[in-house]
């Protein structure tokens, strides 16, 4: 069973999960495959989904509300949240691709530093769980700060000992983000 079946792919992009809009369409996706499965325990698969759903819902509204902005372009470390952009109407520029490992060419960045000063934008995203070298060095030359976004690509020792989850990651993201995409 592969979660992401109801989900419109972009190409060879994996990260579907860190738009709520699609984790809606997984978690219903997975409870009525389970449901199929184990006819029997139906009425508790739909109960759970049902309450999971609900909080994804009202988290879908609130990255509803970043539809509206004037400013929706944002850069970030690696190429995690097309899905994000294309669902919530905003415009992702990645550092690295969808690899969060690869290098980019200096010439890339110094293109990236110079769309990132034709645009205005002082911000660029990086993730807390991984290196931030490169996205340390194009806010610097660029004269911008860093904020962080994190892909919910697994949850460190840290972050599952203060009880954090999707939800309030993704709640954490929205805060975030809210501050340039405005
Ligand atoms: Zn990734």
């Amino acid at each position: 069973m592969e979660a992401s079946t109801p989900v419109t792919k972009i190409a060879g992009d994996p990260h579907t999960w860190v738009s709520p809009k699609e984790a809606i369409l997984e978690v219903q996706y997975i409870a009525d495959q389970l449901s199929n499965v184990f006819p029997q325990y139906k009425s508790d698969f739909e109960k759970n989904a049902s309450a999971y759903l609900t909080k994804l819902k009202k988290l879908d509204a609130e990255f509803d509300t970043l539809k509206d902005a004037k400013q929706k372009v944002f850069i970030t470390q690696h190429e995690a949240f097309s899905y994000l952009a294309r669902d919530y109407g905003m415009k992702q520029i990645a550092i690295t691709g969808l690899d969060p490992e690869s290098e980019p060419s200096a010439s890339a960045l110094a293109t990236l530093k110079s769309e990132m000063e034709k645009a205005g934008l002082k911000h660029v995203y990086f993730e807390d769980n991984s290196t931030s070298a490169i996205a340390e060095t194009l806010a610097k030359s660029a004269g911008a700060s860093l904020l962080v976004i994190n892909p919910v690509e697994g949850l460190s020792d840290a972050q599952k000992k203060a009880g954090d989850n999707y939800l309030t990651i993704m709640q954490e993201n929205l805060k975030s983000l809210q501050k340039t995409i405005k």
